[in-house]
């Protein structure tokens, strides 16, 4: 019996030791709202926005995406994704190459608040939009970043859940959208296991928006815990591995070791790596990730940026300045994202059986198995694929490359 117990025990420690357990805080039940709320200030005038410790009032956001767009009118756009339930904007500012326009470069998306309690990612956003256009010809590596990538921004996605108390305040931000409606649970099913009801105006809108891009690297972001959440969400790692789970988790630590040089006790209030598989937390479905990868062929990351969902407003610069380094550094991965930097070779290109090639319209892959199948166009911007017949009729002509598995064809339409 002892040698029993003693056997248990020493079980229990090795299991402990050969699997970090999961802290489960806000991350045990990340629906919950906070259970202490902050103290916010809000600034009823852009003005009052200066010096970047209060929340902005609805009324002042709008103003200051509007101020931005006619500021720098060559530099940025603003765009309306859609309107709320209750008819709030969703909006989302382009920042890109002002010097030349015909520039086809790769286009990379933060969007943010999707829970509108969420907000810390929200007030990051403005700031992020203001220092990269401010900083436009005066910093070096940011006029670079901005020449290069052409830079989406959408600030707040469920205006209606972070306004629920009124245009006037983010106290009685709440999670859902008007109807009720967790927006995360709301995406169509790209694997086909969870039927989708209902589909809210402000992510039908956001899925219209996106049809209409080719976003190579995007974040989602969010709040309740500080962790870099990659796909998918809706499998454990042992069930569906990504197939970049290595360049996730890669770039996962570059954004926690980065924050972590300006604060070292930042992301570790679920693993102390900082980094997670989704699936590896917890599972959903009907989330935004995993509808961004494998129907947009996206790689997108869910951020979870601050474990209070809602900060005191004093904490803001705070959290900008252990963060700000991290968020850029994130758009600068956009031309590393895999598949980008592809070298085809001869003998690569003899695996892949595809006709007619060139092609006017449709190609056709003689494979039964599409299971890691990309196309991908010359700036590096791949869609999945999903059938062995491929509808080219809206691509500009070109040439393109067909990725399955470790080979690659180039293909031509014309
Ligand atoms: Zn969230």
């Amino acid at each position: 019996m002892k040698k029993l117990y003693i056997a248990l025990l020493c079980l229990i420690a090795l299991s402990a030791t050969a699997q970090e357990p999961l802290k489960l805080r806000a991350d045990a039940f990340p629906w919950q709202p906070d259970m202490q709320k902050a103290t916010v200030n809000m600034a009823a005038t852009v003005e009052e926005m200066a010096d970047w410790d209060r929340y902005p009032t609805y009324e002042t956001y709008v103003a200051m995406m509007q101020g931005w767009a006619q500021q720098y009118p060559s530099l940025c756009r603003l765009d309306t994704i859609g309107t709320s339930v209750q008819g709030r904007l969703i909006l989302c500012m382009k920042i890109a190459n002002p010097t030349n326009a015909n520039a086809v470069n790769p286009e990379f998306f933060y969007s943010s608040t999707m829970h509108g309690d969420e907000v810390t990612g929200y007030y990051f956003m403005l700031r992020l939009i203001d220092t990269l256009l401010s900083s436009y010809g005066t910093s070096t590596e940011l006029t670079e970043l901005v020449n290069s990538i052409d830079i989406y921004i959408n600030p707040l996605s469920n205006p209606d859940g972070t306004y629920r108390g009124g245009n006037n305040t983010v106290a009685g931000a709440v999670r859902y959208n008007a109807n009720n409606v967790d927006l995360n649970r709301n995406y169509p099913d790209p694997f086909g296991t969870a039927p989708l009801n209902s589909q809210q105006i402000e992510n039908t809108a956001m899925i219209a928006y996106v049809s209409q891009h080719r976003f190579v690297l995007s974040a989602n972001l969010h709040g309740g815990a500080e962790v870099m959440n990659y796909p998918w969400d809706s499998y454990r790692t042992s069930q569906r591995p990504h197939p970049d789970a290595d360049w996730w988790k890669a770039v996962g630590k570059r954004f926690v070791d980065t924050t972590r040089t300006y604060n070292s006790q930042r992301f570790r209030d679920v693993n102390s790596a900082g980094v997670i598989e989704g699936g590896d937390w917890y599972v959903i479905s009907n989330g935004r990730q995993d509808y961004m990868n494998e129907v947009h062929g996206c790689h997108e990351i869910t951020m979870e940026l601050s474990t209070q969902k809602t900060l005191p407003s004093s904490s803001l610069c705070n959290y900008w300045n252990w963060m700000c380094h991290s968020l850029i550094n994130y758009i600068a991965e956009t031309p590393n994202v895999p598949n980008v930097n592809l070298s085809v070779t001869e003998a690569d290109q003899a695996y892949i059986n595809v006709f007619p090639n060139p092609t006017r319209r449709y190609l056709y892959i003689k494979s039964d198995n599409l299971s890691d199948a990309y196309l991908i166009d010359m700036v590096g911007r791949s869609q999945r694929l999903h059938s062995n017949i491929i509808d080219l009729g809206d691509y500009p002509n070109g040439i393109y490359l067909l990725k399955m598995g470790s080979h690659v064809q180039k293909v031509v339409k014309y």
